[in-house]
């Protein structure tokens, strides 16, 4: 017998589940029969292409037994097993990246927690919350030797040679004194038909005399929407995306025709974890024939859809498809498109027919959608048509459509600023005009807007236009102010190489100065940092013409005043112009040195 101790994650993570969960303890059960499903979906697949084993048909089951007399519940599965190494390495360490940021997530909120769970890929542990010692008996598949896991669920476990007629998994629990209710047959046909009702394989319990059938081996998705109740819908949901939260939405669809398939989709209520996940994978279960094949097929679905969890069944594959095979079969790409197309249809469905619902599925998975702008460029319309933004004249979050429609008649342009925060957006100088000319200005905070509204051209031939582009002109009035142009000549040159030109604004009103870009669609902040000299190629001063310290500054060169002291204000203009794009000012010291030396004389002066 060999005797291992946890991964330090593995130590911590039982603690909290074991203590912290406690209230919500039967869930166990749901993670114990999910394995033994998810072990039998796995042989299955194997037998299909791999022809050593000898074995073809077999009648997966998975077995629920109680031993009144040793306190025991026992759960025992003829799938796919473990070998030695994978007992040791699946029930013994977390594999999968971002445990560590689970445990910080966890919220002292049992319900959201519950929910955590599951994505973690760590629902095994759960069973020491009503165990005070666990077995874990298993035999791999093809392999001779059954192997035995053993532990108290605190820090340690050993493994030692086990004996198992067939295999698969058999899973003993030792039940603690107040989890005895797990003892009851009734107690457990009612956890079935809570949580497993949709399993895809009979669960069977085995009383001395008998073997009683507790569940249906429904597929769901095969069955009439009529004859499907919404807790069952919710159950397969939280069954196929581990979670424990309601689906927001339930896409229950067959397509005949060119391709034929049965999908049933969802969308979460809550954010599933993996969303921000580097690798961008898409969470649909791909079955043939009823058959489980894979739940990593990328040509199934796009990336951008990712928060959809589900299934999709075709009769139009042959089983024993390889992965190599599957990522590039033409009729993938049709289900593909398909499917998209509906999810698509039914996300605009929901936002023209209940608005404040289609807000929360935003809130959520907005910024997701957006990256479909650089994913797939067909679907450009759809897509503008679901985006939700936030503006300077609305409250909360409005459409491109209702930005449209409350254009002013001569507007001609849909007007956006781009930026990392909404209050500092809103503090914009080059708002200033928009405000007063009661213009609407979208504001996009999102990471991801910069890289959509530059690719997007316009929405129902409105093109998008920056705030910040140069060639922007508000006054519809006169633009007469030659007598700026000894300023603007005295700016232009002092400021050689810092910017590409001064130019009299028509966007300010209250601040005197500002930056604007000659390159179409730029930010300043996202750019500001990283390409800062470029940004000197492109970047524009404008002063606000009717500002009294332009004006001041006009006549201090008219006048002829000292040199030294106009450099220093227009200088401090240029820092002020920085601060004000979150940008730092250019040598922190002598900025300082200038504001004290002209507050100095402020006082001086009063
Ligand atoms: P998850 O199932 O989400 O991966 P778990 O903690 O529930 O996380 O299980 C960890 C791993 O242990 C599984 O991924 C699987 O490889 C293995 N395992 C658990 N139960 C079984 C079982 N009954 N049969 C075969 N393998 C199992």
């Amino acid at each position: 017998m060999s005797e291992y101790t946890f991964q330090a994650e593995v130590s911590k993570l039982l603690q909290l589940v074991t203590h912290h969960l406690y209230s919500n303890k039967e869930i166990f059960f749901r993670e114990l029969i999910s394995n033994a499903s998810d072990a039998c979906d796995k042989l299955r697949h194997l037998l299909l292409t791999n022809s050593d084993l000898a074995e073809k048909d077999i009648k997966y089951k998975i077995t629920l037994a109680v031993d009144e007399d040793a306190k025991t519940l026992i759960i025992e599965d003829n799938g796919i097993g473990m070998t030695r190494q994978e007992l040791i390495a699946s029930l013994g360490t977390i594999a999968k990246s971002g445990t560590a940021q689970f445990l910080q997530k966890l919220t002292g909120d049992t319900k959201k927690d519950t929910n955590l769970i599951g994505q973690y890929g760590i629902g095994f542990y759960t069973c020491f919350m009503v165990a005070s010692e666990v077995e874990v008996i298993s035999l791999r598949a093809g392999k001779k030797e059954a192997h035995k896991w053993t532990s108290n669920g605190i820090d340690s476990f050993s493994v030692e040679r086990g004996k198992l007629e067939h295999h698969g998994t058999k899973i003993i629990l030792y039940l603690k004194e107040d989890a005895q209710e797990y003892l009851s047959p009734l107690r457990l046909k009612s956890l079935v038909e809570k949580y497993s009702e949709h399993i895809a394989f009979s669960i069977v319990l085995n009383n001395k005399e008998n073997e009683e059938v507790l569940n249906e081996e429904l597929a769901l998705w095969l069955l009439p929407k009529k004859e499907i109740t919404p807790e069952q819908y919710k159950s397969f949901y939280q069954h196929v995306s581990h979670t424990y939260d309601e689906p927001w939405f339930t896409l229950h669809t067959k397509a005949e025709g060119i391709i034929e398939y049965a999908a049933l989709l969802f969308i979460p209520s809550n954010r599933p974890v993996d969303l921000f996940n580097a690798e961008r994978r898409n969470r649909l279960k791909l079955y043939i024939k009823r058959v489980f094949i894979t739940d990593d097929c990328e040509n199934l679905f796009p990336s951008y859809l990712r928060f959809v969890r589900g299934i999709v069944d075709t009769e139009d594959l042959p089983l024993n498809i390889s992965r190599e095979t599957l990522q590039f079969d033409p009729r993938m790409s049709k289900i593909k498109s398909s499917l998209t197309k509906k999810v698509l249809d039914s996300l605009t469905k929901k936002a023209k027919e209940d608005s404040k619902d289609y807000l929360k599925f935003w809130q959520n998975f907005g910024a997701i959608l957006k990256e479909g702008f650089y994913e797939e460029f067909a679907k450009e319309e759809e897509l503008l048509f679901l985006v939700r933004v936030k503006s300077t004249l609305r409250e909360g979050y409005i459409s491109l459509e209702d930005y449209v429609t409350h254009m002013k008649d001569d507007q001609k342009e849909i007007f956006y600023l781009l930026g990392d925060d909404l209050s500092k957006m809103l503090k914009s100088p080059q708002l200033e005009g928009f405000h007063s000319h009661k213009l609407n200005v979208l504001l996009l905070s999102d990471p991801i807007d910069h890289f959509w509204v530059s690719q997007v051209y316009s929405y129902k031939d409105r093109p998008f236009k920056s705030v910040t582009e140069e060639d922007l002109n508000l006054n519809t009035e006169k633009s007469g102010d030659s007598h700026l142009k000894s300023l603007i000549e005295f700016l232009e040159k002092h400021f050689q190489g810092k910017v590409k030109k001064v130019r009299i604004s028509t966007r300010l009103k209250e601040s005197p100065v500002c930056f604007v870009s000659s390159r179409q669609g730029q930010n300043f902040y996202l750019t500001g940092f990283i390409q800062e000299k470029q940004n000197t190629l492109t970047r524009i001063l404008e002063i606000n013409p009717n500002h009294q310290l332009i004006q001041n500054l006009l006549s201090l060169i008219e006048t002829e005043g000292t040199k030294k002291s106009l450099e220093e204000m227009a200088d401090l203009l240029y820092d002020q112009a920085l601060i004000l794009e979150g940008l730092p000012v250019t040598d922190s010291q002598l900025f300082a040195q200038r504001l004290t030396s002209l507050m100095s004389s402020q006082l001086n002066a009063v």
